[in-house]
């Protein structure tokens, strides 16, 4: 298989990284602000660190555009927050130093290269600090094109009744999951015509500022999808649509927040996952997602489903969108 190391690698790093998020969760971690007033946790540090760090043992040459970086932990008051990072990561790490962890927090503000890993090292904080649906979401990216993707998700239900779930995918290779405590990984495959319930289902966010809630169940409820929306923080909701228990994710931009631009790091992992499932995931105009840097700018939006209704709801959208524009 191709990238077998980097996907060996990366699922390593990724499980060793929500064992550290769990651990941190049962602590009742509190949140901090970044500067955009984003919420970021010791959780978001130490997953950031521990993958970091497999990541320059394994591909010391490779740059990894990361979510976090260590600036906020540098400044006197926050010397506490660093030392509990250091604790967390030191039961991984023995001897892990406020030194050496700032180091590997940072090897995280790497820049785009023709090779490099896009990192989120907790997707959905908000949904972390809820108790409900994260990721930590890793992926490798060579000449702009996703090429392995890794997901873990640690509340996603599995058949057993246990909780946690692993996707990973490498390009024409494939995608998987299996349960994060351990298992067969079982292949993936998007939603099919025939399927009842999933093809009657769509997923969105928790958040209602980081989409158009109620753009996407116009959309959804022009293109035949009858039942309430699955809410859902996170790529969690690429998963859910590899898995085929939900025919559409939409991600339509807030009109609260006209001109966001999604981050590569949201949507690198999930969406290779989805594609090696069968599924398809461009913008809102259709066009492919690009990963040449952090923030996409040539993008709105993002849709992801099973194919078999993309086209239609892209044309929804469209005509939704001239109709917004002739009324305003
Ligand atoms: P979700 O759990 O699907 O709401 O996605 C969480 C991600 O949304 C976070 O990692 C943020 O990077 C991103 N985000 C923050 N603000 C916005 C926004 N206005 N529109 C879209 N995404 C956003
Ligand atoms: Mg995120």
């Amino acid at each position: 298989m191709r990238y077998e190391e980097e996907i060996r690698t990366a699922i390593e790093a990724v499980i060793e990284a929500v064992k550290l998020c769990e651990l941190v969760r049962r602590d009742t971690p509190s949140a901090i602000e970044k500067s955009d007033k984003s919420p970021v946790t010791v959780a978001d540090f130490g997953s950031q660190a521990l993958i970091c760090r497999a990541l320059e043992r394994a591909f010391p040459n490779d740059p990894v555009v990361g979510e976090e970086d260590a600036r906020m932990l540098a400044a006197p008051e926050a010397a506490d927050i660093l030392a509990k990072v250091t604790t967390y990561v030191g039961k991984w790490v023995p001897g892990a130093t406020p030194d050496r962890v700032t180091a590997w927090i940072n090897r995280g503000a790497g820049a785009v290269a023709s090779r490099y890993w896009t990192l989120d090292p907790i997707d959905g904080t908000k949904g972390f600090l809820r108790g409900d649906q994260y990721a930590v979401a890793l992926a490798l990216i060579e000449r702009g094109e996703v090429q392995a993707g890794v997901l873990a998700c640690p509340a996603m239900p599995v058949d057993t009744g246990a909780k946690g779930v692993l996707y990973a995918a490498v390009r024409g290779g494939g995608a998987f999951m299996k349960p994060l405590t351990g298992g067969a990984p079982l292949l993936l495959r998007v939603a099919e015509a025939g399927d009842v319930g999933s093809n009657t289902r769509f997923v969105e966010g928790v958040e209602s500022s980081h989409s158009d809630q109620e753009l996407q169940r116009k959309v959804a409820r022009l293109v035949g999808i009858t039942a309430p929306p699955l809410q859902v923080d996170s790529q969690a909701k690429y998963g859910i649509v590899a898995s085929g228990q939900a025919a559409l994710y939409l991600r339509l931009p807030s009109p609260e927040d006209p001109d966001y631009r999604e981050n590569i790091w949201d949507h690198a992992a999930g969406s290779i996952i989805v594609e090696e499932a069968g599924g398809l995931v461009t913008d809102m105009y259709g066009k492919p997602l690009e990963f040449t840097a952090p923030k996409m700018m040539n993008n709105r939006g993002v849709v992801v489903g099973n194919g078999m209704i993309h086209e239609r709801v892209i044309e929804i959208i469209k005509e939704e969108n001239r109709l917004l524009s002739t009324t305003s």
